[in-house]
């Protein structure tokens, strides 16, 4: 069931986004060669508690810590840890916060230092490709329509789109209906009304579509061992379009 909310609702909704939004700029300025994703992970966790909001994550089906820190070939649902970050490592960091009853779901792409051209392509085109899909996020179009923007995208690149995982449905729950795929075909799904709050988020990789996952039952990886990028944003389809609750 697709939940719509209220401008009320909205209102208060933004809150917890931005809450989720900032927690990613307190980890980008910490973001540097040798610095452990455990400690990354505290300082976020130590923000949103800050804000007065509960980190979205912890404890979500068990998961164990307050972000989702995924490293190079690590696609989502790394789980931080005693890694230390190095130059040219590509990271993606996802983070929800709960605050007033609503959540925001966001993530991001970072670079350690400078790497490598190919990575720096894929983050550019992932992060364009949640762009196009935002675009189509507006009142009368339909899921496949957001879907249908960032596949073909990103697909001109030769880039594999991760299946197994898809955007959500966001408010009083991290994952409500509907759900958001990162592929499809325009006119299909859903239609989109005013008041729905979506997650839209492309896992978009260097090579293939397959994954695997750790005997962890979290750490998913590309199944081709090449890097990830994941980028997200709760967003709001209203009158005036599509408005990013997450803005950085
Ligand atoms: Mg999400």
């Amino acid at each position: 069931m697709i939940v719509l909310k209220t401008r009320t609702e909205l209102e208060r909704m933004k809150k917890a986004c931005r809450i989720s939004a900032e927690s990613l700029n307190v980890a980008e300025e910490l973001i540097r060669p040798d610095i452990t994703t455990r400690e990354i992970d505290r300082a976020m966790h130590d923000y949103i508690v800050k804000c007065g909001a509960k980190p979205s994550f912890l404890g979500l089906y068990g998961f164990p810590a307050s972000a989702c820190i995924s490293v190079n070939d690590v696609v989502i649902h790394g789980i931080p840890s005693d890694y230390r970050l190095k130059d040219g490592d590509i990271v993606s960091i996802d983070v929800g916060a709960c605050c007033d009853g609503y959540h925001g779901d966001n993530a991001y792409t970072f670079i350690v230092g400078k790497t490598s051209p190919e990575n720096e392509q894929l983050l550019r085109v992932t992060e364009e490709s949640l762009y196009k899909g935002i675009e189509q996020a507006v009142i009368g179009n339909r899921i496949g329509d957001i879907s249908f923007a960032v596949q073909s995208h990103v697909t001109p690149y030769g880039f594999g789109i991760v299946r197994q995982f898809v955007g959500h449905g966001v408010g009083k729950a991290l994952h409500e209906d509907p759900e958001v795929p990162n592929f499809g075909k325009p006119g299909r799904g859903p239609r989109l009304a005013e008041g729905m709050t979506i997650a839209i988020e492309p896992m978009i990789t260097l090579e293939g579509d397959a994954v695997t996952i750790d005997a962890d039952k979290w750490t998913t990886r590309t199944k081709s061992g090449k890097a990830a990028a994941h980028f997200e944003h709760t967003i709001a389809i209203t009158q005036d379009g599509p408005v990013i609750l997450t803005v950085r």
